[in-house]
């Protein structure tokens, strides 16, 4: 095979999943319709999307992230985010401990010294030269690991990534000789992910995927429907992430040190801000698994060492504000979708810093007892939150290898925000053998279109004519206050002296109070027909098909099963 080629036949390519975060990457591939996590050669499943030049030698992953500490100066981290980007709308915050982006002809690149010797001159290199090279090391680890070379993959991307980002990593990539099949959002992989276990039976929900990194959190809305997922919201955070939280244990350490060392602050010398994050990082996933962990650093500063621990309630207490954070913005993607948490199915935590228990926990408390929330620390089902968008993009690239190039859709997956879906539910109004009306939903709102349900109702216990009306329907959330206390006024008083006494009757004040009530109640909407199917027989079912066309145009048939014959009409919603 040649080695110059980036656009290989379908049948020649060898592929994989990519994701290629500001933190960390992750390369996947799939085998027997399960995608797998490749290691590299150091044995990392989340390798750090960091290049590191010593004497010529470039170093990548690990290896490069352990020489942010010696070696800053050659060090590159924290690009991914710049490709495609002008630098005047980049934020370089991350980059202060390594090499610092410059401004090129407007563009974003970095300058350091990739080659041997005393004398060898620095290389300015761009944004997309730095991701050529850090994608080539991915793809030789996979190719080593799969024993062949990999010519193609599935890289996702997050949901705000513009045209330019877009054709900058595809750019980058084919640079890397790497043909890029398609490019997935990352949440949608992480959907895709799930929805890919043997064991799940696909049916139509709501899904938030909150995925959590390094340097910015995402959180995204998705519905899917009949196996098609649109994107209803997102919200990108830049400040509540995992470099927050290895912050906030910096500072407690850095603190402690000094309050030790007459008032020194390691975190005034680079070299010892180094050391400070990287152990942070160590003890914060450290606290993901057990609830004590160590912090040591040799030499921390001016050759003093330093050694401490922290146990995982001390690490929530002090995290606090930054946990709450991510309630925040998980709360108010769901209200831009225009949901309430009751409408949520299931909650996907994706990313590294998804392996926080106290978020999971967090999360759990938001949602009602009904949605699944799916984190290491909730349920022994859940996928290995890191893992989530490599395997989604394995799983993808396997599904569409066979495929010409120009035949992949690249519309439909990468921006699925722009496929038309229906804003109310259609579903079939029928009478409840206490006589009350009962709205069965058959297609729900934010289904995408065209798509087709079809139900089957039983028709009243001794046959006759089935009067069937199809209706529009959408969920309101239904509050029910608690009842009064009986005597009412007396409970106020209670209340007001309460107020003003000590914490712990405070507390239990709080319990003693039924919370409201919130469920979530179907309204009927606007009938869209009636059809009325004659002499059923006794005990006998009538299934309904419902079809909505992409121009939105609902059509609907009802026959009685076993019969022939029925009912079909058309009508414009
Ligand atoms: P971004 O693009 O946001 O910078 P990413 O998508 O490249 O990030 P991820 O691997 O998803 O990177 O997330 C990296 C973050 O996850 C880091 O802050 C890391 O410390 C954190 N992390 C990794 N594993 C754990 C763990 N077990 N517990 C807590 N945090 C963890
Ligand atoms: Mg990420």
């Amino acid at each position: 095979m040649s080695d110059t080629k980036t656009t290989p036949a379908p049948g020649d390519r060898t592929v994989i999943g990519v994701t290629f975060g500001n933190s960390n990457s992750s390369i996947a591939y799939t085998v027997d319709d399960k995608a797998e996590v490749i290691a590299n050669e150091d044995g990392d499943r989340q390798i750090p999307t960091i290049l590191s030049y010593v004497d010529g030698e470039e170093y990548y992953g690990q290896q490069a992230k352990a020489f942010l500490v010696r070696n800053s100066k050659n060090t590159v981290a924290y690009f991914r985010d710049f490709l495609g980007k002008d630098f005047k709308s980049i934020d370089p915050t991350h980059n202060h401990a390594s090499v610092h982006p410059e401004d090129v002809d407007g563009s974003v690149s970095f300058t350091l010294t990739d080659e041997e010797g005393e004398d060898a001159t620095p290389s300015t290199l761009s944004v997309s030269e730095i991701s050529t090279r850090y994608l080539r090391r991915l793809v030789n680890s996979a190719s080593e690991y799969l024993g062949k070379k990999v010519t193609s993959a599935v890289i996702t991307i997050p949901t705000n990534f513009n045209d330019k980002q877009k054709a900058a990593l595809i750019a980058a990539a084919a640079a890397a000789d790497l043909e890029v099949l398609q490019l997935i959002s990352e949440p949608v992989a992480a959907v895709v992910a799930y929805d890919a276990r043997p064991e799940v039976e696909i049916k139509d929900k709501i899904v938030v995927v909150a995925d959590l990194g390094g340097t910015r959190s995402d959180v995204t809305v998705v519905a899917s429907r009949g196996g098609l997922y649109t994107i209803l919201a997102t919200a990108h955070d830049y400040d509540f992430a995992g470099a927050t939280l290895d912050k906030v244990l910096i500072d407690h350490f850095a603190k402690e040190f000094a309050k030790r060392n007459q008032g020194i602050d390691p975190r005034e010398n680079a070299r010892s801000l180094a050391k400070l994050k990287f152990e942070a990082e160590a003890t914060k996933r450290a606290l993901s698994l057990s609830t004590n962990a160590n912090f040591s650093i040799e030499s921390l500063a001016e050759g003093i060492d330093f050694s401490s621990t922290i146990n995982r309630l001390r690490y929530e207490t002090i995290a606090r504000s930054v946990f709450e954070g991510f309630n925040r913005l998980v709360e108010s993607v769901i209200k831009k979708a225009g949901l309430d948490v009751l409408d949520v199915d299931e909650v996907i935590l994706s990313g590294g810093t998804a392996h926080t228990p106290r978020i999971a926990a967090n999360f759990g408390a938001i949602f009602p007892e009904s949605t699944n929330i799916l984190a290491p620390s909730t349920t022994p089902a859940a996928i290995n939150p890191s893992e989530l968008q490599a395997r989604g993009a394995a799983l993808q690239a396997s599904l569409i290898q066979e495929y010409e190039a120009e035949d992949i859709d690249q519309s439909t997956h990468a921006a699925v925000t722009t496929v038309p879906h229906i804003t109310n539910a259609i579903g079939v109004l029928s009478v409840s053998q206490s006589g009350d009306e009962v709205f069965v939903p058959v297609v729900f709102p934010e289904t995408a279109v065209p798509a087709r349900r079809t139900v089957i109702v039983a028709a009243p216990k001794n046959g006759g004519d089935v009067l069937i009306k199809i209706v529009e329907g959408n969920t309101h959330i239904k509050v029910t206050q608690p009842q009064p206390k009986a005597n009412g006024d007396n409970s106020k008083a209670a209340k007001v002296e309460d107020a003003n006494s000590d914490e712990d009757s405070d507390f239990s004040d709080d319990e003693e109070e039924e919370e409201e009530k919130r469920e979530k109640v179907w309204k009927v909407g606007a009938t869209l027909a009636e059809a009325a199917i004659r002499g059923v027989k006794k005990g006998g079912k009538v299934e309904i098909s419902i079809n909505v066309n992409a121009d939105l145009a609902v059509t609907v048939t009802a026959r009685e099963v076993g019969a022939k014959g029925g009912v079909r009409g058309q009508l414009n919603a």
